[in-house]
């Protein structure tokens, strides 16, 4: 589709803010917040911000190759985090989006059995996912423009005079 969800830096913050004010409202109060990297990531900061979780572990996956291009299954990259470090703990998988929902089934089954609770929030949801997060900012179908996606990896500029 042509269609783009844009997400602002600005919008944003006011997502990452109303997602964790849902959470809080639902009582549940994370010891660990596992983020997604890298889109996760920014979640992750802003939800253990706001929920006052200082406790940040992350994991890195690989499955999108490109828009709507992905590997067959997502794969967890080294180093794994020990679920050792879980176990007994409220566990809060925070990520951008669940568009399959493959990314997120594989870091919710790799903590399931380990800890006290898991549970899984995003800033979106498309609804195909095959796991339904418990906490969801927006649903949508389109593909999502994330600022800090959207524009492409810096490069070197040209004729830049670099200190000694
Ligand atoms: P899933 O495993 O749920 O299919 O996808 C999870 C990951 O794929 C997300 O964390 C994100 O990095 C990437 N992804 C999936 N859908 C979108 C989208 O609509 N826009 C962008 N920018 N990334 C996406």
């Amino acid at each position: 589709s042509e269609v783009r969800e844009n997400l602002t830096y600005e919008a944003f913050g006011t997502a990452v803010r109303e997602l964790a004010q849902t959470i809080a409202d639902d009582g549940f109060e994370p010891d660990i917040i596992l983020s997604v990297a890298r889109g996760g990531v920014f979640v992750a900061g802003g939800l253990a911000y706001a929920l006052d979780c200082k406790n940040l572990h992350l994991v890195n996956v690989e499955f999108y190759t490109g828009v709507g291009t992905t590997l067959p299954m997502p794969v967890m990259l080294a180093p794994v985090p020990n679920v050792v470090d879980f176990s007994k703990k409220r566990v809060l998988i925070a990520d951008d989006v669940a568009d399959t929902g493959k990314t997120l089934k594989l870091i919710h089954d790799f903590c399931e059995g380990h800890v006290a609770d898991v549970r899984s929030a995003v800033i979106y949801e498309k609804p195909q996912s095959l796991v339904k997060c418990e906490y969801v900012w927006k649903h949508t179908d389109e593909w999502i423009n994330f600022p800090w996606s959207v524009l492409p990896p810096v490069v070197e500029r040209e004729g830049q005079v670099r200190d000694a």
